[in-house]
């Protein structure tokens, strides 16, 4: 074993290091800059470090071009996938997405640890199968699990003159024997481990994962500015899950304010070692966007994004013209949106529309290779100008050179794929992009590196903090790999397949952290959902402390440190000076639901966007309803054409009310046969009143409340011939009730309003329930008997009172200028209230519920 104090001398020598991944090599390299540094060395040479795999890569094609031997064509990760796809598709077995990685992976399990192919369960089975398969379909290349035993072959290998293999905690039969033969043709090869440092470890406690991940972000600041120079290790064991929340507390500790506007892009002192998917960049999921729209009709909401993005041409220059495009968009598109409909309706928006034709006319419906698709979509979207004119920030840049990369993977599927149809591009395209995780380069020298488990092994550090070290979750489970035997992989060494190997390995990760940085912290959390958690055993040797960990300042306890702080009254805004407002009865609706509500959309004009929805939607429906009801009255006019035959009314006022609505087609027709079956119920209840008039319809009617004019529109009044006259309201919804009537805070104020506005006597008012399988009247009247399932109010005159003095209420609020965020059943209320953004509600509720969160990552 090489002592790791000469290990930077070998690779100034010229050495080539081999290590089990991509991290490590990196670590190592940064440790050996670092070395050399402190040699007062100016310049240096780069030191030969990589990962196993990329080694044996470099061989494959030094011997490749050397001429060296008949070597097979070597398949990329891209093509080997490819080839298990459909080596799995062509089995006919319905497999999950994922299982030509997983049988990938399986491959190249057998072959490191040289486990023989014999059936087992159902899964070992098929892979078996699909093994075979896949061996023959590869007679003539070679892939990445069976390159260094093809390198071994005759003269293909040279190998270099000294080889280290560095940080290997198990060196799997088939690497081992592969550095067996290099020594063997003369090369000096070692193996080298990274060496314990003597630490200080403790154990640290904490009730919560949120309580122990924020104390372990302000662990981290703390040691960074006692020591700008330090390297810090955070080990976070399920990073993958918690990602975003780890983003974001780091953010938040290491810099309060962070995205604030105008707080800048400059790069943050830490580091998350996972990525997330390559779809989920914006410029990325953008680029498809267009793949996906030259090819056929997109979502509203996605023709929405693409209209609004900025990685378009003209975005910066068209930004206000897009966004008022948009707005329009909202009310003339439907849920489904094809490219020449929305060329038609670009029209404000000349920029975006040129581009959009530009896209339409490079259509392709025909079936290609993959690299004549890669080449198509560049073509593509340099005819979208993608990616728009701004600068883009560090992580955009390198999105995007991660897309072109994902291009290039695809396009090296022609030996492999044949053609492929545009929807077979595009699918295969969007996996890789959902497979691929990125995460963006930060600075080789960031000084805190959030990882893993798997990637911090052999890691070093000045600072260590592992957590989440519960009972529960570590040591870890044994995870065998599904496809292969659990007897041949335990028999095969593979740690992670049987619970003894995998707890003997998780032990020696334990004692490596030990040994990895000066200061080891282990914290595990005791409360997680409804169950009480230990600390995991392998940490129970190590003792107990409470750690002291600085207190920073929160965002908040900056602004308000600085004193400077203006209270300002937002619950009450100007006095209404108009002696008319727009929003009729709704106004006094909102009013009572939230004033804030009121305000904002009554004297704020704040409108809620709207997206299209395809069909009918409840709102539509309540409009036809409602125009079937006017136009069959003012056929029908009064109670004695109930006794008549009506049936020609009916149609006619069915037909009427959907060209009012201008449907077409067959949807209309439908629509149509809907309206009249239900009138034709709808009348049999009006049959069951005393005999009655219709004298107005949808009459538009103005009122005063608290010295303001509002306009209305009733739905309908009869003249009774009980007496006195009935306010009817239409409703289509479920659960219409007289009960959204009581003060206070009605939540249907409009009839009452009527009611005590009208210039006629009224005897009743009524909700009129038009819902097939659910038809009837519901309200109050003067008398009893005036309308079925109407019922007598207690005192008719006191009730007309109350309604009187609440619209009076409401009235008065509103015009004073009441806007307090007061939502009348609390968030019940706001569910449906599109008004979030603006009043702020959620932020409301989250500070005083729990400590606030300063954004999302
Ligand atoms: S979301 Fe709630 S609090 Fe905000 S305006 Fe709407 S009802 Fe009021």
């Amino acid at each position: 074993m090489l002592p790791k104090s000469e290990l930077f001398a070998r690779l100034a020598a010229g050495a080539t290091v081999v290590t089990p991944n991509r991290r490590l090599a990196q670590a190592l390299l940064r440790e050996f800059d670092a070395f050399q540094i402190g040699r007062n060395l100016a310049v240096w040479e780069a030191p030969d470090i990589l990962p196993f795999g990329a080694f044996a890569g470099r061989l494959y094609e030094e011997a490749y071009y050397a001429g060296r031997g008949e070597l097979k064509t070597l398949l990329t990760p891209g093509q080997e996938e490819q080839i298990w796809r459909q080596v799995i598709a062509a089995s006919g077995l319905l497999v999950l997405d994922g299982a030509a990685a997983r049988c990938r992976e399986a491959w190249n399990l057998s072959h490191a640890w040289r486990i023989r192919l014999v059936a087992g369960n159902d899964d070992a089975r098929a892979f078996q199968d699909w093994a075979a398969q896949y061996l023959k379909r590869t007679a003539g290349e070679v892939d990445a699990a069976r390159l260094p035993d093809l390198l071994l072959e005759g003269s293909n290998l040279e190998t270099p003159k000294a080889i280290v293999a560095y940080a290997f905690d198990i060196l799997p039969p088939q690497t081992r024997e592969f550095l067996d033969a290099c020594r063997a043709r003369g090369a000096q090869v070692d193996e080298c481990r990274p060496e314990a440092k003597p630490s200080r470890a403790v154990r640290a406690a904490y009730r919560s994962a949120k309580e122990e991940l924020d104390a372990a972000a302000a662990w981290a600041r703390g040691r960074l500015e006692a020591n700008p120079a330090a390297r810090i290790g955070v080990v976070v064991p399920d990073l993958e899950e918690r990602r975003r929340e780890v983003a974001r507390v780091f953010s938040r500790v290491m810099r309060p304010g962070f995205n604030l506007p105008g707080a800048g892009q400059a790069a943050m002192p830490f580091n998350l070692s996972i990525g997330i998917p390559l779809l989920q960049y914006p410029v990325v999921a953008l680029a498809l966007l267009v793949l996906e729209f030259s090819q056929g009709n997109l979502s509203f909401e996605q023709v929405s994004r693409l209209v609004r993005s900025p990685f378009l041409r003209g975005a910066e220059k068209e930004a206000a013209a897009r966004a008022q495009l948009d707005l329009r968009l909202r009310r003339k598109l439907g849920a489904t949106v094809s490219l020449p409909k929305l060329i038609a309706n670009a029209e404000p928006a000349p920029i975006l529309r040129g581009l959009l034709e530009k896209i339409y006319l490079l259509k392709n419906e025909k079936s290609q290779a993959p690299s004549a698709w890669a080449r198509h979509v560049s073509v593509l979207l340099d005819a979208a100008g993608f990616p728009g004119e701004r600068a883009p920030d560090s992580a955009e840049f390198q999105a995007r050179a991660k897309w072109h990369e994902a291009l290039g993977e695809l396009g090296k599927l022609d030996r492999v794929a044949g053609s492929l149809s545009p929807r077979e591009f595009l699918l295969a395209l969007r996996r890789l992009c959902a497979d691929t995780l990125f995460q963006p380069e930060s600075a080789a020298d960031t000084p805190v590196q959030v990882l893993g488990i798997l990637e911090s092994a052999g890691a070093g550090f000045d600072h260590l903090w592992v957590s989440g070290l519960t009972d529960e979750a570590w040591p870890l489970k044994a995870r065998p790999n599904p496809f292969l035997p659990v007897a041949a992989q335990k028999a095969a060494g593979i740690p992670e397949a049987g619970a003894e190997g995998s707890l003997a390995l998780d032990r020696r990760i334990t004692e490596g952290w030990l040994g990895a940085a000066d200061e080891v912290v282990f914290s595990f959390f005791n409360h997680a959902a409804d169950r009480e958690l230990a600390p995991s055993p392998l940490i129970l040797s190590v003792e107990e402390k409470n750690l002291e960990i600085p207190a920073f300042s929160t965002f908040r306890d900056l602004v308000f440190s600085k004193r400077n702080i203006r209270t300002l009254e937002d619950s009450v805004g100007p006095a209404v000076t108009a002696t008319q407002i727009k929003g009729g009865t709704r106004v006094l609706s909102d009013q009572s639901a939230c004033p804030f509500r009121a305000f904002a959309r009554w004297r704020l004009q704040a409108e809620p966007l709207q997206a299209p929805a395809d069909g009918l939607d409840a709102a539509k429906r309540g409009t036809l309803v409602h125009a079937l009801m006017k136009n069959l009255w003012g056929f029908l006019k009064d109670s004695s054409a109930l006794q008549a035959n009506f049936d020609s009314f009916i149609e006619k006022a069915a037909d009427l009310a959907v060209k009012e609505l201008e449907l077409e087609g067959r949807f209309a027709e439908l629509e149509r046969a809907r309206l009249a079956r239900l009138a034709r119920d709808w009348l049999e209840v009006e049959r069951q009143r005393p005999a009655f008039e219709v004298v107005s319809i949808e009459k538009s009617q103005a009122f005063n409340v608290a010295g303001i004019e509002f306009s209305g529109r009733i739905d309908r009044m009869d003249r009774l011939s009980t007496g006195g006259h009935a306010l009817i309201d239409y409703k289509t919804n479920r659960n219409p009730s007289p009960k959204s009537w009581e003060p206070p805070r009605p939540d249907d104020p409009q009839l009452p309003l009527y009611a005590v506005a009208a210039k006629e006597e009224i005897a009743a008012v009524a909700f009129a329930k038009v819902r097939p399988g659910e038809l009837r009247f519901m309200g109050f009247s003067q008398e009893k008997n005036a309308m079925p399932k109407v019922n007598p109010a207690k005192n008719w005159k006191s009730l007309l009172n109350d309604w009187k003095s609440e619209a009076e209420a409401l009235g008065g609020a509103f015009a004073a200028g009441a806007a307090r965020v007061d939502p009348k059943r609390e968030l019940a209320t706001c569910r449906y209230c599109a008004m979030h953004a603006l009043c702020r509600v959620y932020e409301k509720v989250n500070v005083l519920a729990e400590t606030p969160e300063e954004g999302e990552e």
